[in-house]
């Protein structure tokens, strides 16, 4: 048997007929799809949030070109922005007017359970019943650094098919980012055993420092397409420099579901000098230090700035409760919180930044 791909192209967001020779591998035609962007908020193609509307564009017109149902859709991580908001703020929207689509809203379906192996200690997840009303999946990532997992790529985007409470619940079980880690790990294996899938990574301008939402673009200039996501994200990860080391890359590896493959394409290695989230540097510096009884530890925590607008958002989503509203601003109670930084991941205004503390309160 022929050892599987990645696909790489040299690509700009302009150039269609790149984007399209992309999306032809993926390898559905008259099936019922769901074409699962990057839609963690309502921020605009230019900050490099969201999967580029030009490549969702350009996968859905293959898809209805093909003959297939298309449906579109994610659970976003900015409760309660409608999904109108989402996609018209992205760009998506507008990017799909004219075309046969259907929304998939991942939160208003009921869920369904999951098996799991086990990884992160989770023997089943709850995701969303989408996924058993299609026939295939069509993953579309976003290559941006994760404040709590290093790295957000094919593996991490499968997190958008869990339901959002489900998510709140499995944030607040798994504290410990390695288990957290494992849980995405466990989640993208048990999807693709189950729903044919295929994978095409936007890493034409990534997002480097404190992704996945507040960080900076990158310029890449890649796309990445292949039929197993921890393949796609060992490849996008060889891009950056090697002291890279991304916890879902190095358990897929040992568990050997990256499988023996080749790529194809101008993949140049180990180049991207890549500015890492400030949270993901100091938990592993955290970790790498020795444990002494009646050592003050070294932490990374959220503080809310002064610029916060008191939206709520970040109360609404935080899955421990550990967030109130009080005078001009919103106030966390570090004895309740568990340092998933979910909070900076959805703030519409960037004002939850990661600091580093040497005590726990
Ligand atoms: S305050 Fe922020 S980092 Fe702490 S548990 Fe809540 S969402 Fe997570
Ligand atoms: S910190 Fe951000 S998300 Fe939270 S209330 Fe303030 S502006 Fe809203």
């Amino acid at each position: 048997m022929a050892p599987s791909k990645v696909h790489v192209f040299k690509a700009g967001y302009e150039e269609v007929s790149v984007l399209k020779k992309c999306a032809e591998l993926v390898p559905f035609k008259n099936r019922k799809v769901w074409v699962k962007p990057n839609l963690l908020g309502p921020d605009p193609p230019e900050t490099a949030t969201c999967t580029h509307p030009s490549l969702v564009r350009a996968t859905v017109e293959v898809l209805l070109d093909r003959g297939c149902e298309v449906w579109v859709g994610d659970s976003p991580a900015t409760y309660p922005t409608p999904l109108k908001v989402l996609l018209d703020k992205s760009g998506i929207g507008p990017a799909l007017k004219g075309l046969d689509v259907r929304w998939m809203e991942v939160d208003k379906l009921p869920p369904v359970r999951l098996p799991l192996r086990g990884l992160s200690g989770l023997k089943e997840v709850v995701v969303s019943e989408g996924l058993t009303r299609v026939d295939a999946l069509v993953n579309l990532p976003k290559f941006k650094t994760h404040q709590l997992t290093g790295f957000t790529g094919a593996v991490k985007n499968f997190y958008g098919l869990v339901p959002r409470k489900a998510k709140k619940e499995y944030h607040a079980r798994l504290t410990n980012p390695a288990r957290f880690s494992a849980l995405m790990v466990d989640l993208a294996s048990s999807i693709t055993e189950r729903v044919p899938s295929f994978h095409l990574m936007d890493a034409i301008t990534g997002m480097e420092g404190d992704g996945p939402k507040g960080g900076t673009p990158v310029e890449i200039g890649f796309l990445l397409c292949g039929a197993n996501p921890f393949q796609v994200d060992h490849s996008a990860i060889s891009i950056v420099t090697p002291d890279f080391k991304v916890r879902t890359d190095i358990l897929a590896k040992k568990l050997g579901l990256m499988g023996a493959y080749e790529t194809e394409g101008p993949l140049k290695q180990g180049w991207l000098n890549l500015k890492l989230p400030k949270a993901y540097k100091l938990v592993r510096l955290a970790g790498a230090l020795p444990r002494l009884p009646g050592v003050t530890r070294l932490i990374a925590a959220p503080e809310i700035l002064d610029t916060c607008t008191r939206c709520g958002t970040c109360v609404r989503n935080c899955p421990v409760d550990a967030i109130t509203i009080k005078g001009h601003k919103a106030h966390i109670d570090r004895s309740k919180c568990i340092k998933c930084f979910t909070c900076a991941e959805v703030c519409p205004v960037n004002a939850v930044k990661v600091q580093k503390r040497l005590f726990n309160r």
